[in-house]
């Protein structure tokens, strides 16, 4: 688990990459049809599918970002003082990319595993 960005913004923007992704693989879909005649047709229902389905994938990844992060315990972070949202034991700050933890035993400021490396730019 090494993620810069904290959980839920990791988690959106997969869903905005899906979402675009998907838009995509239908314009390329549809531009096939001008391309390649009625092949293109066929290239574009599939494209479509597809498309639909990352549409529909993104859809579900921001309902349920959505339900996780109103069920998230709001902090102000000890770093930058704004309020984040912890998903979990250890999470980063949405804004500085602290990591926080709940666990007091992880609660150091040593980098002493891997998943503390380097705090990002203060
Ligand atoms: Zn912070």
């Amino acid at each position: 688990m090494r993620l810069k960005a904290s959980k839920i913004s990791t988690l959106r923007t997969w869903a905005l990459l899906a979402v675009f992704g998907g838009m995509g693989l239908m314009v390329f879909g549809t531009s096939g049809i001008l391309m390649f005649g009625q092949v293109g047709k066929i290239i574009a229902g599939i494209f479509m599918v597809f498309g639909l389905i990352a549409c529909m994938a993104s859809m579900i990844i921001y309902f349920w970002v959505g339900m996780l992060s109103t069920n998230a315990p709001v902090i102000d972070c000890p770093e930058c003082g704004k309020r984040t949202k912890m998903l979990g034991q250890t999470d980063r700050c949405m804004y500085c990319h602290t990591i926080l933890t709940w666990d007091p035993s992880l609660a150091t400021t040593g980098t002493e595993t891997s998943e503390q490396t380097a705090p990002q730019a203060k």
